[in-house]
């Protein structure tokens, strides 16, 4: 009994079903014992801490490139550092497709991006915009078919945006190959009306953009894409809902049994369009620019319920990171002209989890086994990664993070590991944080600080479960 490489020993083991003291015993990179009283060569005393599966962020975006040039903060190197350093032990970054470019070149562009670079295990998803017969007939069914089996598609932005055909396209193509759509969903059109028209009255500084990108075009373009999704009968998951509004829609959706999922992030719960305002409505408030933007208190609560209630099946960053200082930043001479130039994003793989543990479980407001479900267990079973990621059991990928539910500190620019030079979360104050993360075995993280182990590997996905008629 004693050939187990390593013992978590005297934790509280926390799953999206339970809590238990435990010990776990891992061989080879897999959770091979649990119970108590176990010895391994190694021995990490776990007391007084929470053993958590580790963190799987299903939407950050690493090294894309963009339509205006400006350079995401974060490639996969630090990108990862950063995930790992925040408890994280997965991430699903995306491939976007550039028009005009064959989708499969863009994927190896990609990983041979990530290839060696990984702190943490990588996923991929794919972006199409550029729906050719092509791509719907050959390059995508032979993607899905080699494990990328899920895209994001864009409702709004010049650069990507599909419209209602194209849309109809892609979702009959994921239902044919049983792959899983994403849908930004915000309504093109009506932002753009929004944005000339706020111009036009010379209203320009980056809090315009929450004026521009209004919960009214979420909301549309969420019902929209629904009903597209019921005419094609495909499940599909409408991402990063930021209010009151569009999750009505989804719950309208559940409530006829469609199968559409849902997913919110950090800013909706923590921030609000003044946040936009800076100082005195200057440049500052381009710090917290992201699309869809954050709402009001009003949707704040409304989030909350409905990451009690079950309305969302996880809790992703949507980590886009961009720099608000120097070159190809979101402080460019463009972006000081109109809100709509200012890049759209803003960082958070790091700080996800201490966030949703802190104002969620510290608060109240949800258990620590829906922490978990949205943190980590939901996103590995929507996207195929259930059960060798999310969760604690035997056989399962021994990727586990320890977590300290009494420390308590401030979020602060100068702790982070991303390569953004601000967070919107910045004197936070936050009540348990990760002390150490662990990928198959190996730690990758003590403290917030990255051990330098790059031992992610790309894994390969089947979604076809989220057809099967139980769930
Ligand atoms: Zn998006």
């Amino acid at each position: 009994m004693s050939d187990l490489d390593l013992v978590i020993a005297g934790g509280t083991v926390v799953t999206a079903a339970d809590s238990y003291a435990a010990d776990i015993g891992i061989k080879d990179g897999r959770i091979a014992q649990i119970g108590t009283g176990l010895e391994g060569a190694e021995r990490i005393d776990a007391a007084g801490l929470l053993v958590l599966p580790g963190g799987i962020d299903a939407h950050v975006h690493l090294d894309q490139p963009t339509a205006d040039g400006t350079v995401m903060a974060d490639g996969f190197a630090s990108g990862t550092r950063s995930a790992a350093a925040g408890g994280n032990t997965t991430v699903l970054p995306f491939v976007l497709q550039i028009k005009g470019q064959s989708l499969r070149t863009c994927v190896e562009d990609y990983r041979r991006k990530a290839e060696g670079n990984c702190h943490t295990d990588v996923a991929f998803h794919l972006i199409v915009s550029d729906p050719t017969p092509q791509v719907l007939g050959q390059e995508l069914p032979a993607l899905v078919r080699d494990g990328y089996t899920s895209f994001k598609v864009f409702m709004t932005y010049d650069d990507l945006v599909l419209n209602d055909a194209q849309l109809l396209d892609v979702f009959e193509v994921a239902r044919r190959e049983r792959a899983l759509v994403m849908v930004h969903a915000e309504g093109h059109d009506a932002i753009k009306h929004l944005t000339r028209r706020l111009e036009a009255g010379g209203h320009t500084a980056p809090y315009y953009h929450a004026e521009a990108h209004a919960q009214i075009a979420e909301r549309e373009a969420t019902h929209r894409a629904i009903s597209h999704a019921q005419l094609i009968d495909v499940p599909i998951v409408i991402v990063h809902v930021s209010g009151r509004e569009p999750m009505e829609q989804v719950q309208w959706a559940r409530a006829r049994g469609l199968k559409v999922f849902a997913e919110t992030c950090p800013q909706y719960i923590t921030l609000t369009a003044e946040d936009l305002q800076g100082l005195n409505m200057d440049f500052e408030g381009a710090k917290y620019v992201c699309s869809p933007p954050p709402r009001d208190a009003d949707s704040q609560a409304a989030i909350w319920q409905g990451l009690r209630d079950g309305t969302f099946d996880i809790f992703s960053s949507d980590h886009c990171p961009f720099r608000f200082e120097g070159e190809a930043s979101k402080d460019n001479p463009r972006a000081r002209t109109s809100f709509k130039w200012v890049p759209n994003g803003i960082p958070g793989v790091e700080t996800r989890l201490p966030i949703l543990f802190s104002e969620g479980v510290g608060k109240g407001r949800i258990s620590l086994q829906r922490f978990v479900a949205l943190t980590s267990t939901n996103p590995a079973r929507l996207y195929g990664l259930y059960p060798q990621k999310g969760s604690i059991a035997i056989g399962a990928d021994a990727d586990l993070t320890l977590w300290d539910p009494q420390m308590t500190r401030q979020i602060s620019q100068t702790e982070l590991n991303h390569g953004c030079d601000y967070t919107p979360y910045e004197g936070m104050e936050i009540t348990g944080w990760p002390v150490r993360t662990i990928l198959r075995g190996q730690t990758i993280a003590m403290a917030g600080n990255p051990t330098g182990v790059e031992l992610g590997r790309e894994l390969s996905r089947d979604v076809s479960d989220v057809y099967a008629d139980s769930v």
